[in-house]
């Protein structure tokens, strides 16, 4: 049984590249994937990178009936002099394994996950766009096989990596969007899956960002699920606050997605000497905070946008507006340096890249 050693087959026919300033975000899919299967006698094997097909599965296959699936986000960046360039990948194969753990399905071994992307990027290199604040978007997601409707974790699985290369998230520069807080829908409970990245988490909050589009807004603040009282995190984003001259944002509490790119800017705060702290921050808190005019930024955080700056959060009939809703130094800040150093632009002190 081959564990380890990745075979390639390339297609004979090879799609035409779409325009690089119409990507939108993955509507486009590159010539190749790569996959692994896993049965219970032979663990993950069989590594391979093969034409981009449909897959064919048995209706009673598991995945179409409880869930148990799990992904990753992350990006390739054509950098300076024509480099590829990965940011922290390692984090998001630690964060899979972990997402593994809690839908209890087998863990991928790190370094082949990591082999396994290098490999189909290399044979993919063409397809990253070179635009500016473009990238190719890459999705690792893990999904049960076997045919069987028990309610149990499956036999068997595939992981798969698909390659979309994506547009520019500011095709007309970083700009500030209004937030609706939700009070009535929870995105992840103490014990749920919030801290694992599973299908069932995101389509949860589709009728809380349903109701924050009629009203206007683009993105949900989730509060917490118990109380509805502290604040957890933004759409698909994790968030901070500048308040009187401190970056706080909401400690890891077992229902916060760990996203790596609230770590990068925690770590980065710290080099740079700005406070930063991770607590628990009640909603209430927040709004007094306004009230006596001491905040100064809010910018949620995550791997599509980088830096997502808050111009208003709407709550009832109230509007709360953050700094005119103009994008704060910050944020611009932090923008600025993590894409700079994604992108090769500039220098990666902390080795993030590859
Ligand atoms: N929270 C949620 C719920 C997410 O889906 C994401 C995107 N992965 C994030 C936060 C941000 O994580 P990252 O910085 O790793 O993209």
């Amino acid at each position: 049984m081959n564990k380890d050693n990745i075979t390639i087959v390339k297609t004979t026919n090879g799609k035409a590249k779409p325009s690089e300033n119409a990507l939108g975000f993955g509507k486009y899919f590159t010539d190749h994937m790569f996959v692994l299967d896993y049965d219970i006698d032979n663990g993950w094997h069989s590594p391979r990178v093969v034409p981009y097909e449909p897959i064919t599965l048995d209706p009673a296959a598991m995945v179409f009936h409880y869930g148990q699936t799990v992904f990753e986000g992350l990006k390739a960046y054509y950098g300076t002099n024509g480099k590829t360039m990965l940011f922290r990948p390692e984090k998001n194969v630690e964060r899979l394994n972990r997402s593994c753990n809690r839908l209890s399905i087998p863990e991928i071994d790190e370094e082949l996950f990591l082999k396994g992307l290098k490999t189909l990027i290399a044979v993919e290199k063409e397809w990253i766009p070179k635009e500016d604040g473009t990238s190719l978007y890459i999705r690792p997601f893990i999904l049960p096989t076997e045919t069987n409707l028990r309610v149990a974790p499956a036999n068997s699985y595939k992981f798969i990596i698909i390659l979309s290369p994506v547009g520019a998230y500011y095709a007309e520069g970083i700009h500030p969007v209004a937030i609706n807080v939700e009070k009535e829908y929870t995105r992840a409970v103490l014990g749920g899956t919030g801290t694992a990245k599973t299908a069932g988490n995101y389509c949860a909050g589709y009728k809380a960002q349903k109701k924050a589009s009629e009203q206007g807004a683009a993105q949900v603040l989730w509060l917490d699920g118990v109380e509805k009282k502290y604040i957890e995190e933004v759409g698909s984003m994790n968030i901070f606050f500048k308040i009187n001259g401190e970056v706080v944002t909401p400690e890891l509490n077992g229902s916060i997605l760990e996203g790596i790119t609230r770590m990068s800017i925690i770590e980065l705060l710290k080099k740079w000497g700005i406070p930063v702290t991770e607590k628990k921050i009640s909603f209430e808190e927040f709004v007094q905070a306004y009230e006596d005019g001491i905040v100064e930024e809010v910018f949620g955080t995550g791997t599509a946008a980088v830096i997502s700056p808050v111009g208003e959060f709407r709550f009832q009939d109230k509007i709360m507006i953050i700094n005119n809703r103009e994008t704060g130094e910050l944020s611009k800040k932090l923008y600025d340096t993590i894409t700079g150093i994604q992108t090769g632009k500039m220098e990666d002190e902390l080795n993030w890249t590859i």
